[in-house]
């Protein structure tokens, strides 16, 4: 299907529910100075996806990571499985970057999961930055997502992490 980048971005919508949002940001925070990644689970409504857990996975990148990350191949099956039972579904993966930016990287794009969010969380000097949700079209562009936690929109960005506490 077709649609237009104005269409997508109005459609392309991640909600994210207060305690997964706190558990990704609690997890990035524990897992550095390494990046940290994990999935989002939940279901889809409407046009957009509504995440209700995140499952924190083991960085099993064999180099530097604390700039690169790979999800736990095993891990992901096991959550699969798991989520499936649960009635939940894989919405995306999410991973933190350290450097205070949440643009994708060249890396980001080549292995992002196609038609999933790809959320990335930055932190710089300890604190949570920004945080920003990329999906990768067929023809590899990458389109940005809305996210709204817990009702409160700060599209495109995220709001900061204090949004939760209003
Ligand atoms: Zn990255």
């Amino acid at each position: 299907m077709f649609l237009s980048p104005f269409l997508r971005y109005c459609l392309d919508m991640v909600r994210i529910g207060a305690e997964a949002w706190r558990a990704v940001i609690d997890h990035c925070l524990s897992a550095a100075p390494e990046e940290a990644c994990g999935i989002l689970l939940g279901r889809r409504e409407g046009g957009g996806v509504v995440v209700l857990d995140a499952a924190a996975c083991r960085n099993a990148h064999p180099g530097d990571r604390r700039k690169h990350f790979l999800i736990d191949p095993e891990q992901q099956l096991a959550i699969q499985r798991a989520a499936r039972e649960a009635g939940l579904e894989i919405l995306g993966f999410y991973h933190s970057h350290l450097n205070g930016s949440a643009q994708l990287s060249e890396e980001d794009r080549r292995q992002a999961h196609p038609s999933v969010s790809n959320v990335i969380f930055a932190f710089r000097d300890g604190k949570f930055v920004e945080a920003r949700s990329w999906r990768i079209g067929g023809d590899g562009a990458a389109a940005e997502e809305a996210i709204v936690v817990e009702g409160v929109t700060a599209a495109p960005r995220a709001a900061s992490e204090n949004a939760d506490g209003c």
